[in-house]
């Protein structure tokens, strides 16, 4: 169990479970809720915020983030609820990035885009995932493309200029030209962020048992995927977002500062059902199920089966977040960290992927090109099987 302590600042994500409806291909912690489930989620969550700010010292807060599922669904006066929580348990920073996912259906009333742009959310994250219907339909998700316009529209006229949008390439029986459709008409609502993933169909999921029934068509072959996140890095960057991570695209200034925290391994707290914490190295994941979740809380078990990650965890944890960013991997700091500086343990790899253009190295910094990026699983195994401790 941690004990008390104060830090400098602290990285704070708050999961909200519940959907309208599961999409396709989803394998998150998610699903539909009632309003008694909701009302239930909000007293816990605050129940569990009072607990860490009093076992943490009440800690100073440097992001906050609620994620899911659809936060968008939950009430304003619910919201409330959990901010004036927040802001007594923790120390809140006037002006910290302060992010909000919606997704467009739950997002088509001007009085909740207010009543947000009110309680200080000054980042709204959009599921957005396609600007075309038939695709929408086929992952099954909840709104429109048009209801993607409005919602990003409201957003804007409330006041809140910092929108993300989340899209996803590799769609079954995806070509190019669909892709490059979504890409325009995301890119016209002119977001200062897109996240844009390649859709890996999880096992168990609709979506998966309708590829492997053949009932729909097949996911794109290996070239067209390549040319996908191609065209996404020159697209993007023509229209002045920077790939700072291989799937996260911003303006220069406006980078989330919440996974950016992530990616460099800021200390995290997680409150709700599943959500994960890290702090000083020690980890713990909470109950999934509300039921197990609202025990944990009533008995204050939550952090309980925390346990201290590994040097060697940590180690390929580094080199896994660091390699995937344009920040890349700072040499020096790894080397004081795990005992081996990449570019010495690792010469001829490092030379080689200098060669062939996967990755520039200056001021003792390892970053991924673009191209790179693309191979950073297979690059981060090649060097972890140099760099990994045994322990
Ligand atoms: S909206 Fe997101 S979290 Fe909810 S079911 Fe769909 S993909 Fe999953």
């Amino acid at each position: 169990m941690l004990q008390a302590c104060r830090r400098p600042f602290m990285l704070l994500y708050i999961h909200f479970p519940f959907c309208r409806s599961k999409c396709a291909y989803c394998a998150f912690a998610s699903g539909p809720g009632s309003r008694e489930d909701i009302a239930a989620w909000t007293r816990l969550v605050c129940a569990e915020a009072r607990l860490w700010g009093r076992r943490l010292a009440k800690p100073e807060l440097q992001t906050v983030y609620l994620g899911g599922g659809t936060p968008s669904l939950l009430p304003p006066e619910s919201l409330h609820r959990l901010v004036h929580t927040l802001q007594s348990a923790f120390v809140w920073p006037q002006g910290i990035e302060w992010t909000l996912e919606a997704n467009p259906d739950s997002f088509q009333d001007p009085a909740y885009a207010k009543s947000l742009y009110d309680l200080g959310v000054n980042r709204i994250s959009f599921g957005v995932q396609s600007m075309a219907d038939r695709e929408l339909d086929l992952l099954g998700r909840a709104h429109t493309a048009a209801q993607a316009v409005r919602a990003v529209t409201l957003a804007r006229e409330a006041g809140v200029s910092n929108i993300s949008l989340d899209l996803l390439w590799g769609l079954p029986g995806h070509t190019l030209t669909q892709w490059e459709h979504t890409l325009e008409q995301a890119l016209a609502l002119k977001p200062r962020h897109l996240s844009c993933y390649g859709l890996t169909p999880e096992p168990d999921t609709p979506l998966a048992g309708d590829l492997e029934a053949r009932a729909i068509p097949p996911l794109p072959d290996e070239d067209m995927l390549t040319a996908m996140y191609d065209h996404t890095v020159d697209a993007l960057g023509q229209f002045g977002l920077e790939q700072y991570e291989i799937a996260n695209f911003a303006q220069p200034g406006w980078e989330s500062q919440h996974n950016s925290g992530y990616w460099q391994g800021w200390p995290y707290l997680g409150l709700g059902p599943a959500a994960v914490s890290t702090l000083e190295g020690s980890r713990w994941t909470n109950p999934t199920h509300l039921a197990a979740y609202a025990r944990a809380v009533t008995q204050q078990t939550l952090g309980q089966s925390a346990h201290q990650l590994t040097c060697r965890e940590r180690c390929l944890e580094t080199l896994m977040l660091q390699l995937r960013t344009r920040a890349g991997l700072d040499c020096s700091t790894f080397a004081r960290e795990f005992g081996t500086d990449p570019l010495t343990a690792c010469p001829e790899l490092c030379a080689q992927l200098q060669n062939q253009r996967l990755a520039d190295i200056a001021a003792g910094t390892l970053r991924l090109t673009s191209a790179g990026m693309l191979m950073a699983n297979s690059i981060t195994e090649r060097l972890s099987s140099v760099l990994l401790p045994s322990h």
